[in-house]
């Protein structure tokens, strides 16, 4: 089973929806079945908009459903974020639109799990993890920000015997121990998600890869086999399409991430290594990421190959590290393993903007994207519905764009991420 996702193996949802075939309209036509297109179309569909989404294989084949599941408070760019934003709208408003960037992911998650019911294996509770003593001072400073702002609950900083306590594992320094965090299974969040669309008048076809946009007064979105013509077009492709290149070609860098899930392990020995079922990543900029699943798997994912290209060996990679963090797990059966593509944007701040008037695109969550998808589409929503503040504070922020074009810039990335795993090696 290497090489199929855990995910796809393990969904709930399986059934499949029909190729686009012949000429439709809509108000708004979303690219992308991750959780960016299918929770703008829901948003949209919520406010009365007829949205049809057009998903080139199925619903969460991209890195949505290939993911660490870990829905955490980390916002890529954040202080690029909040320095431009204190100059434009201040300091404290710029704070306070960041925190709120952090943490108001988990409401809407929840609330969608709960109003439309969906199965997702959700569960509270997530470990930020000190590698080097120095970390902790990181983790000191989110847990005085929490507390400031009345999250203080749910939160709570761990010495070394701390961690100890709650992994089985020679590792780490101490750690920020988070009830708001959550992990789950994400292609079954996002399936349930565009279940929940489909409720509400949304169209999904699937096997519909867009081929071009054909911008104008009513944009038409086309595929080999079809058109639908429509106000908006809304692209949510993430690292996967190259659409609308030339405004967009050489801004956003895949970067292909590894996972990968043992066999079930016996119910006592999840709980000997994992008691209190805590998603786990730690303080480095190349970090590992982990959790147990429904049934017991450890799901392990880290490093990253920055030159796009999904790595040939990906248990060889990842096992040296399992079992430097879970000595007990030595030679454990792995029955999974795959790949994903994250966006990279060289700022980290998320691509939020537009090639047209009515052509609007948003990408590049720099592999922390499950909660910001979720606040991202609402954003997008909006700016569809009319109202800017929030979609312009993102569009305002200049983007560096590698005239060389991807190639050259992946290759710059790839350096990048050397010296910083250099670094790391050497403790430095
Ligand atoms: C291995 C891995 C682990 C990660 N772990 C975490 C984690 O634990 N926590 C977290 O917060 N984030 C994580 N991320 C990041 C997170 O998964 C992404 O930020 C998020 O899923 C992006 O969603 P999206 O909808 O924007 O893009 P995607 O999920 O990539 O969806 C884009 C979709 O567009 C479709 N598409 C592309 N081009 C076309 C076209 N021309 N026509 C039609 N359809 C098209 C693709 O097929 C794809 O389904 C991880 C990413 C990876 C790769």
């Amino acid at each position: 089973m290497i090489n199929e996702t855990y995910y796809a193996a393990s969904a709930r949802d399986r059934d499949e929806r029909d190729t686009l075939r012949g000429d439709y309209g809509a108000d708004v036509a979303v690219i992308g079945g991750g959780f960016t297109g299918v929770n703008i179309a829901l948003d949209l569909a919520e406010r009365g908009y007829s949205v049809i989404v057009l998903e080139q294989h199925c619903i969460g084949w991209g890195a949505t459903g290939r993911n660490g599941g870990q829905v955490t408070g980390s916002l890529s760019g954040d202080r690029t974020l909040q320095k431009h934003l204190t100059r434009r709208i201040g300091a404290e408003a710029a704070a306070d639109f960041v925190w709120d960037m952090r943490w108001h992911g988990h409401d809407i998650i929840r609330d969608r799990v709960a109003r439309y019911a969906i199965e997702c294996d959700l569960v509270s509770g997530h470990l930020h993890a000190a590698w080097r003593a120095s970390d902790m001072a990181e983790l000191h400073d989110v847990a005085a920000e929490a507390d400031r702002r009345g999250l203080g609950d749910s939160v709570t900083l761990l010495d070394r015997d701390g961690v100890h306590e709650a992994l089985e594992t020679p590792l780490y320094h101490g750690g920020l121990l988070n009830r708001r965090n959550m992990h789950l299974h994400p292609l079954d969040l996002v399936r349930g998600e565009a279940r929940a669309a489909e409720s509400q008048g949304v169209r999904i076809f699937e096997g519909s890869a867009v081929t071009g946009i054909v911008q104008g007064p009513r944009p038409v979105v086309e595929t080999a086999s079809g058109r639908v013509t429509v106000e908006t077009v809304v692209l949510a492709g993430g690292a996967y399409h190259r659409l609308e290149a030339r405004s967009l070609a050489g801004r956003l860098f895949p970067a292909a991430l590894g996972n990968m899930a043992t066999a079930p392990l016996p119910a006592a020995e999840a709980r000997a290594i994992n008691p209190q079922n805590l998603a786990v990543y730690d303080t480095r900029f190349v970090l590992d990421y982990y959790r147990l699943t429904a049934d017991n798997r450890v799901l392990f994912g880290g490093g990253a190959n920055y030159s796009g290209k999904a790595s040939e060996d990906i248990v060889g990679e990842l096992r040296p590290a399992l079992e430097r963090t879970f000595p007990r797990l030595r030679g454990v059966e792995i029955e999974f393993a795959w790949s994903g593509q994250a966006g990279i944007v060289p700022n980290r701040v998320p691509m939020l903007g537009r090639t047209a008037p009515n052509v609007f695109y948003a990408q590049g969550y720099s592999g922390h994207g499950i909660a910001t998808s979720h606040i991202v589409a609402g954003i997008m929503a909006e700016a569809v519905a009319g109202t800017m503040d929030r979609f312009d504070h993102f569009d305002s922020i200049p983007h560096a764009r590698n005239p060389l074009g991807e190639r050259a810039g992946q290759g710059m990335l790839t350096l990048g991420m050397a010296y910083y795993k250099l670094r790391e090696a050497l403790g430095v």
